[in-house]
């Protein structure tokens, strides 16, 4: 079935109650190749938006990856962890861009920092953080795990067990996981449903094997969808469009 484009008429419905949302900072940038497209930020917070109006709990994660990656910076001689550091400091940015894009559109929205950074959004406190959600608050976790040597997905992916989501859903260019590369193989299968060890065997790269261990020794799906279809994410919650499923 077609997606609505409407998103204020469609009316779906869905089961979920509270849900993590992972984007990658490319996400945000628009066909600019670094940093970020207002457009194209605006555009996603429409999206979570039409998910929040169905009264579904969202935490969001989002990378860092249109401003700095740790890796590139000590792929140039960096040392790495301060690249991490840079790359985490980053994502504060993008979430901070999604608030004020979500607060433009009524939507009440935190930034949660795994880094402490007062003056700029809160610290992480998971009882904290857990309130704000059951007030229909968005939460943006800012700035990963906190640690080096880690990704967004595995923050993701740590949180939305902490915050009890029953799903993570992982907002792509493509609209799953597919056996190959489906921009550059025609034949290309895509999976509807797909293993955590499949995932892992085959290096499917749906996310980094740190965080796909983690959501299969907690049992958490992970969705991995198009954000580029308009209604996309509201009509996946509704179990409509196409995705993949990674589960156990
Ligand atoms: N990062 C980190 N620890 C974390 C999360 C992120 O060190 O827990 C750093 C790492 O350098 C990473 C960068 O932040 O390259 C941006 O995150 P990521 O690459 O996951 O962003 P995305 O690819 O999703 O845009």
């Amino acid at each position: 079935m077609p997606l609505s484009t409407d998103l204020s008429t469609d009316l779906a419905d869905t089961t979920y109650k509270r849900v993590m949302l992972k984007i990658s900072g490319e996400a945000l940038m628009g066909d600019q190749g670094f940093g970020l497209h207002p457009p194209t930020v605006q555009r996603i917070a429409e999206e979570v938006k039409s998910v929040h109006d169905l009264g579904v709990e969202i935490c969001m994660v989002i990378g860092g990856g249109n401003i700095f990656r740790g890796l590139s910076g000590s792929a140039q001689g960096m040392e790495r962890t301060t690249a991490d550091y840079m790359g985490m400091l980053a994502t504060v940015m993008n979430a901070l861009a999604m608030q004020s894009a979500l607060e433009s559109l009524d939507v009440f929205t935190r930034v949660i920092s795994a880094i402490p950074m007062d003056q700029v959004c809160e610290p992480y406190i998971r009882r904290r953080a857990v309130r704000h959600l059951e007030k229909k608050r968005v939460c943006i976790f800012a700035a990963g795990t906190g640690n080096p040597y880690f990704t967004t997905d595995t923050a993701a992916t740590l949180r939305a067990n902490e915050m009890s989501c029953e799903a993570i859903f992982k907002g792509t260019k493509v609209d799953g996981v597919y056996d190959k590369d489906p921009v550059k193989f025609d034949d290309a299968k895509r999976y509807d449903t797909v293993s955590y060890d499949d995932v892992l065997a085959k290096r499917l790269g749906v996310m980094d094997a740190s965080a796909i261990a983690l959501a299969r020794d907690n049992n958490l799906p992970i969705i991995v969808f198009s954000l580029d279809e308009p209604g996309g994410f509201r009509g996946i919650l509704a179990g409509r469009g196409t995705y993949t499923k990674v589960q156990g």
